[in-house]
Order: structure tokens, then C-alpha cells, then sequence
């Protein structure tokens, strides 16, 4: 009343409040012995108390065991506590006290049942009772609630102590957590850029593989095309060469055409030299046998002019014609006689005058491999018959004969040399 009124600068600024506010009821569960005063007299019916009977060892020797009521559980529910201090007032063992601590508001109706642990914590925040005199001895109650209020405050201070421990340990843990994620965040960007410069490279890799593909592509199509045109190339060039070849076979067949040509000539000359020959050699027979024949009718002329034996020939001579019958039957087998000794038989059987070779097959390189043997020609033979009676006209034998150059040296010199078409 005597002061101005001002706004309280809560919660920067803790308010000074009195000794005995009614903030809060704190537990001292150490004087508790479950007597049940408090929870019969509140009002409200806010104050839940369970606890069940242990039995402890006599104090004194000899003493009987007592009985003793032991708390598991009180509790206040602030949600319907109306702050009358009723329970306060009729415990009679202390075990109740007024806290001025009023932070303790929640979101939540049901986090203001308040257990036994929670209302214990609120001891810290009472005050001690001012002493009635300061020059008294102190009471034995206070040093008990001074000790039990220090516990209760270590034990506060332990749980303040743990909780900002744990605290700690939560933001440490949180930034543990954020640092974690920051080096995932991290790692997953670097796979991401990993992932990227692997696919570009794949890219690359795959653009520069088409690319090779398509270049090689090219160099078997520019090679087929180089084939080909050789193949062609080739191709003409054994047309060619097959052309020439034919050529050459033509040349050569016309060749050994040429030379059987010349080879048929050759032996219709001979042929005719040697039925000319022939003919030549009957009339020069021809011709001696009559000159032997007039010899012998000379000489049997003679014999018969002849006086000596003339009368040797009457006597031997037959008469009659059965006698001339004889007589010239003889004359004739003598003159046949004397021609075969004047002239023997000189002249070679005709297979031993010529012996012509067929024309060898036409497979070999060359066309005509055989030699051709004519006789050769007797020059002038006729001309040497004898001029004289006495003289025998002997031709020369047909034996000898002339050997003609073989047709293949003129065919390996005519031929062209053959090429290899392959
Ligand atoms: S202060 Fe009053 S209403 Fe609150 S618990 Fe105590 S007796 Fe009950
Ligand atoms: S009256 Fe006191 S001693 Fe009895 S039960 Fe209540 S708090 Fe405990």
C-alpha cells in the first residue's frame, strides 16, 4: 500500500517472493511413517499414500521386534490440490513442507501427479524455519530436517548434475548425429559426383566404343572394297592370262597342225620317191633280165654254131617237138638260173625302208614328241646300172636311212614359252 505498483519482469526477472509462499509441497519420506492423517484430512481426497508393514529388529537387547510401516508410494495430485495446507498442518511428524517454488506448469494435466521421488526434490527449495530466538539452542528437529534437507539437496544437485550430464551427453549425441549426417551428406554427394563422373566416363568410353565401331566399320568396308576390286583385278587378270593361254593352245594346236601338215607332205614325198624308186629299180630289173636273156640266147647261139658240138648237141639234141618242148624249158631255167646269181635279191623288205611314228598325245607340253625315220633317197641310182656285160648292176641297199630332225626341237623353239595362268 505504501509503494507504487509495477509489472513484474517474469521470467527475466526471478520474483522476490516471502519465506512462507505455497508454492509446492515437499516430502521429507524419512519422518513419513504412513499414518494416513494427511490423506484423511485433505479436502479434496489429492493425496494417495500406499505402504505395507515390515517387521525390524528390537532397538534394546531383549526387546521384542517391532512392526513398522513402510512407504511405497505417496503422491500428490496438484491438478486438484487446492493449497489449503491442511495436510501440512495435521502430520505430526514434519514430513510435509511448504516449497515457494511455483515453476512447475506442464502441457500435460495428468504430468501434476506429482510421486514421491518429484515432491522429495522440491525440499531443496524450502526454506528453514526462522529460529524463534536466535540466542536459543538449536532444536533437534531442525539439525534432523537441516540433515535430511542437505541429503536431499545433494541428491538434487546429483540429479541436476546427472541430468545436465545427460544433457550433455544428448547434445553431444545430437551433434554427433549431425555430424554423422553432414559426413553421409557429404559421402552421399561425393557417390552422387562419383556415380556422375562414372556415367560421363561410360558415356565417353560408350561414344568413343561407337565411334571405334564405326571406324572399323569403315576400314572393313574400304577393305572389302580394296578385295573386291582386287578380286576383280584378279579375275581380269586370269581372264587374261586364260585368254593368252587359249592363244597359246591355238598357236599350238595350229603349230602341230602345221607340222602334221608338213609331216603328211613330207611322207607323200617320200611315198612318191620311193614308188618312183620302185619303178625305177623294176625297170632297171626289167631291163637286166632281158640283157641276160639276150646273153643267154647269145651264148646258146654260140654253142650251137660251134662244129665241135654240133654233133655232141645232135646227139643230145631230141628231135621232134616234144624234144624243142624240152630243150627250150631248159634254156629257160638256166636263164632264170643265171639271172638270180647275177642278180641277187638287194633290196630290203619294205618295213625295214620307212618306219613312220604316230603322233604322241597332244597332252605332253610338247605336240609332237616322236621322231620321224624316212629312207633316204639313193640319188641317182638308175644312172649307175651297168654299162658292160660283165659288170652286175647292184643298187645301193634302202636300209640307209636319214634321220629327220625330231619335230619337237622345232616345236620347243617355235612354241612360246607357256605362262602359269595361276
Ligand atoms: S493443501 Fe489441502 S487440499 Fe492440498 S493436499 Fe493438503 S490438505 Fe489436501
Ligand atoms: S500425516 Fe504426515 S506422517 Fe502421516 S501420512 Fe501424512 S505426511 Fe506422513
Amino acid at each position: 500500500m505504501l509503494r507504487h505498483t509495477h509489472t513484474a519482469e517474469y521470467p527475466d526477472v526471478k520474483p522476490d517472493l516471502p519465506p512462507r509462499s505455497r508454492g509446492v509441497i515437499a516430502l521429507l519420506a524419512e519422518n513419513c511413517t504412513s499414518c494416513m492423517l494427511c490423506a484423511r484430512e485433505c479436502p479434496d481426497w489429492c493425496i494417495y499414500i500406499e505402504s505395507h508393514k515390515e517387521e525390524v529388529p528390537a532397538p534394546e537387547t531383549g526387546g521384542r521386534p517391532r512392526q513398522k510401516n513402510m512407504l511405497d508410494r505417496f503422491a500428490i495430485d496438484f491438478s486438484l490440490c487446492m493449497y489449503c495446507g491442511i495436510c501440512i498442518e495435521v502430520c505430526p511428524f514434519d514430513a510435509l513442507f511448504w516449497s515457494p517454488e511455483f515453476e512447475y506448469a506442464e502441457f500435460d494435466i495428468r504430468d501434476l501427479l506429482h510421486e514421491s521421488d518429484r515432491l522429495e526434490g522440491w525440499m531443496a527449495s524450502v526454506p528453514p524455519p526462522p529460529l524463534p530466538d536466535p540466542a536459543a539452542v538449536e532444536a533437534k528437529e531442525v539439525g534432523v530436517a537441516r540433515a535430511a534437507a542437505e541429503k536431499a539437496i545433494a541428491a538434487y544437485e546429483a540429479s541436476q548434475a546427472e541430468a545436465r550430464e545427460a544433457e550433455r551427453a544428448e547434445a553431444e549425441r545430437i551433434e554427433a548425429e549431425r555430424v554423422e549426417a553432414e559426413r553421409l551428406e557429404r559421402l552421399e554427394a561425393e557417390r552422387l559426383d562419383a556415380e556422375r563422373a562414372a556415367a560421363e566416363g561410360l558415356e565417353r568410353l560408350d561414344a568413343g566404343r561407337q565411334g571405334g565401331q564405326r571406324g572399323a566399320a569403315e576400314y572393313a568396308e574400304r577393305l572389302d572394297a580394296e578385295r573386291q576390286g582386287q578380286e576383280r583385278a584378279a579375275a581380269k587378270h586370269v581372264e587374261g592370262l586364260d585368254a593368252e593361254r587359249q592363244g597359246e593352245e591355238r598357236g599350238a594346236a595350229e603349230h602341230v597342225e602345221r607340222l602334221g601338215a608338213e609331216r603328211q607332205g613330207e611322207e607323200l614325198a617320200a611315198a612318191e620317191d620311193l614308188e618312183r624308186l620302185d619303178a625305177e629299180r623294176q625297170g632297171a630289173q626289167h631291163v637286166e633280165a632281158e640283157r641276160l636273156k639276150g646273153l643267154t640266147a647269145e651264148a646258146a647261139r654260140r654253142d650251137r654254131s660251134d662244129p665241135e658240138n654240133a654233133d655232141l648237141e645232135s646227139e643230145a639234141e631230141p628231135s621232134g617237138p616234144v624234144a624243142r618242148g624240152a630243150s627250150q624249158e631248159e634254156e629257160a631255167g638256166r636263164a632264170q638260173k643265171a639271172e638270180q646269181q647275177v642278180a641277187p635279191e638287194v633290196y630290203p623288205p619294205d618295213e625295214e625302208t620307212r618306219r613312220i611314228p604316230a603322233v604322241e598325245d597332244q597332252a605332253n607340253d610338247s605336240p609332237i614328241a616322236a621322231t620321224a625315220v624316212f629312207p633316204a633317197v639313193p640319188e641317182a641310182e638308175p644312172e649307175t646300172a651297168p654299162k658292160s656285160t660283165d659288170e652286175t648292176a647292184v643298187l645301193p641297199p634302202v636300209t640307209d636311212t636319214e634321220v629327220l630332225p625330231a619335230v619337237t626341237e622345232e616345236t620347243e623353239e617355235d612354241d612360246p614359252p607357256r605362262r602359269d595362268a595361276r
